[in-house]
């Protein structure tokens, strides 16, 4: 297969303008290439660092096409893009990754039957458009169980658990009936995540499976490598072939996992994929040879992959809403990687940045 790269001094189009976007456009530039950001608001975070933007809603077809012909290819920074939008785009010019992969991720109950389908373990989930549904659900899966929104949910919002069938009423209630899944509860001894690149000619580059903390539903703390077995990493990169192979994937995607431990073996259930760069990845700009967001932008352009190979043992630490105002005392410590995004307004919940920590192996 003869793949065409984009060469330097191209523009990448990025639809979607946040902290993402922001870390993409910075490896783009490294790398000799300019990117244009489409996004709905003004101020966004990515704005700050290249000076080409629209701002534009995802349904206007006309912003879209405009933007699209400005580009040598467009990708974007997260998967609740209207698939609407994407097509449109895709019409126009090379969308990397393309409209499959956010068809099957968006839609929760589309992307349980989807990794099941590849033979993947997923726990039982049931789909619930009535407070009826929910109940027979909940006959079939039992309790403790989770409710969750079909579509837009994001660090716990759209999710009601549930300790027994007497909550079904107030858990409908708590997702206003919108279309939504019930999901057995795992009892995960830790979650992990693994973050892998695809490339355009279908190279495979993995970084290291990493262990993730939440704190109020939000990632708190990843460490990289993750405490386990060898054997469950290469089950985990197994399990991200599969699925970045089925979708004819290019980019970097996120696979999220839970952990269970049964009779002292350890056994993997997915959770979620996100097709895009992952915060549980952000260890990678510190700790890695090749950072996800330079891997992303390899593998838009048809470039070769870089190597995925740690370079030491990494944590990676979420500052949310007012931890970032801790930024003199974080660089007090020399070995600090800080990450800020440009955000003024600190609101309690909204990720401000990043730090990275890395010690040799
Ligand atoms: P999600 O939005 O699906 O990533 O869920 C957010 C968080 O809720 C996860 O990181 C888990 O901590 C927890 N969670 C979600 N689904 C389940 C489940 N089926 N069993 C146990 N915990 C879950």
């Amino acid at each position: 297969m003869t793949i065409t790269p984009i060469e330097p001094g191209s523009t990448l189009g990025i639809l979607g303008g946040g902290q993402l976007a922001r870390m993409l456009s910075l490896a783009a530039s490294r790398l000799g290439l300019k990117t244009h950001i489409y996004a709905p608001e003004a101020d966004q975070p990515a704005f700050d660092v290249t000076p080409y933007h629209t701002i534009g809603a995802y349904e206007d077809e006309a912003a879209l096409s405009a933007f699209s012909e400005k580009v040598a290819a467009v990708t974007y920074e997260f998967e609740n893009i209207p698939v609407s939008c994407a097509e449109i785009v895709a019409r126009k010019t090379l969308l990397r990754p393309g409209v499959e992969a956010l068809r099957k991720t968006q839609d929760r109950l589309i992307e349980k039957e989807w990794i099941a389908s590849l033979g993947l373990p997923v726990a039982p989930y049931a789909r619930v458009d009535s407070v009826t549904d929910l109940q027979l659900a909940l006959s079939g899966i039992g309790a403790p169980s989770i409710l969750k929104t079909r579509r837009f949910g994001y660090d716990g919002k759209g999710q009601f658990k549930l300790s027994s069938a007497a909550d079904s009423d107030a858990a409908w209630a708590a997702l206003n009936g919108y279309p939504s899944i019930l999901e057995g509860f795992v009892p995960f001894s830790c979650e992990v995540s693994v973050v892998v690149a695809r490339g355009a000619d279908g190279a495979f580059a993995p970084f290291a499976l990493c262990c993730n903390e939440h704190a109020d539903h939000i990632l708190s703390i990843t460490h990289a490598p993750a405490n386990l077995a060898a054997s469950l990493q290469d089950q985990a990169f197994a399990m991200a072939k599969t699925i970045g192979d089925a979708l004819n994937y290019v980019g970097v995607f996120a696979v999220e996992m839970f952990v269970i431990s049964k009779g002292g073996t350890d056994h993997l259930v997915i959770n979620e994929i996100a097709p895009r760069v992952h915060n549980s990845g952000h260890w990678t700009m510190d700790g890695a040879v090749t950072s996800q967001f330079e891997q992303h932008i390899r593998a838009v352009c048809g470039w070769p992959l870089g190597s995925a190979e740690l370079l030491g043992t990494c944590e990676m630490h979420n500052l949310i809403g007012a931890q970032a105002s801790d930024w003199q005392h974080i660089l007090s410590n020399p070995q600090a990687h800080l990450h800020l995004y440009g955000k003024a307004d600190i609101r309690a919940g909204r990720k401000m940045g990043h730090v990275n920590f890395v010690r040799p192996l």
